[in-house]
């Protein structure tokens, strides 16, 4: 799979409407096929952490974003199940706290960044203070808009300092929205998962996706990039992301740490 295709090369200017969110673009295989596949993946990401662990020097940041219902619970389910939780963490940002809104929008993000040999996912993240911020103008545009500066600059900061980072936008369709929050709704083991203002939010579907489409434009770099995948169809959304993560753990040129000399034909008595 060409996984480059869902990159958004630096500079260029998205448009979602030209993605349709059932595509499943570079596979060719059944869906059996598939799921053969994203357990090689899994494997090989699993097998490739061990060795990031060991040699505690890279730091990998996967950030996920998307619409509610999107897929990023079940995204960080399957992809990295059967890591070891041991040098892998799960940050979760949700509305801020009055200590987070005494501060700026970063200082809470900072703290959660991976530390050496270590890969954190962030399920949401600083990039909401470009989202649900614009969309409801929780401050000024002119406020927000130097806002895409400055994650810039800090994603920068961290690839700079030895972190490679790497952010996906999983795309649903609206359609696709209404069922699975019609599904939270009707199964009471998935309520828990549904809040009322899911609804508000849905209401400005456009508005959002015109934040994504700014947002991704303005921060795809080279160092830093996004990647647009189709998530309609889990199966497909979860090929891809792995797809994504085993081959730039693949790219990191990982190895065993070498170990203490003298270590050859020694016994253990
Ligand atoms: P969930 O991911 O379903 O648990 O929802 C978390 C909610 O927190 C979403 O509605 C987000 O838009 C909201 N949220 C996350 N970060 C921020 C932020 N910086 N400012 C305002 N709302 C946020
Ligand atoms: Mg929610």
């Amino acid at each position: 799979m060409d996984t480059d295709a869902f990159k958004v090369k630096a500079g260029t200017s998205v448009d979602l409407g030209k993605i349709d969110p059932r595509s499943t673009p570079g596979w060719a295989g059944n869906k059996e096929e598939a799921a053969n596949h994203l357990s090689e993946q899994i494997a090989k990401i699993v097998a490739l952490q061990e060795v990031l662990y060991a040699q505690g020097t890279r730091r990998v940041l996967i950030v996920l974003q998307a619409m509610d219902g999107g897929g990023k619970d079940g995204t960080i389910r399957t992809v990295f199940d059967g890591i070891n939780p041991q040098g892998v963490r799960v940050a979760s940002f949700k509305g801020p706290t009055d200590a987070e809104l005494a501060h700026d929008y970063l200082w809470r993000v900072h703290p959660h960044v991976p530390g050496s040999g270590e890969i954190v996912l962030f399920n949401r993240s600083h990039y909401e203070d470009v989202l649900v911020v614009a969309v409801h103008e929780l401050v000024a545009e002119a406020h927000w808009r130097r806002r895409y500066r400055h994650i810039r600059d800090f994603e920068q900061l961290l690839t700079d300092e030895g972190t490679t980072v790497i952010k996906f936008f999983l795309h649903i369709s609206k359609e696709e929205q209404r069922l699975r929050l019609q599904e939270r709704l009707d199964d009471p083991r998935k309520r828990w998962k549904f809040a009322k203002a899911d609804l508000a939010e849905r209401e400005r579907w456009s508005d959002y996706q015109h934040a994504y489409e700014r947002a991704i434009s303005e921060t795809s770099t080279d160092d830093s990039p996004w990647y647009i995948v189709p998530a309609d169809r889990n199966w497909f959304r979860n090929l891809v992301v792995a797809e994504i993560v085993s081959s730039t753990l693949e790219g990191l040129d990982l190895r065993y740490p070498p170990a203490e000399s003298g270590l050859e034909g020694l016994k253990v008595t």
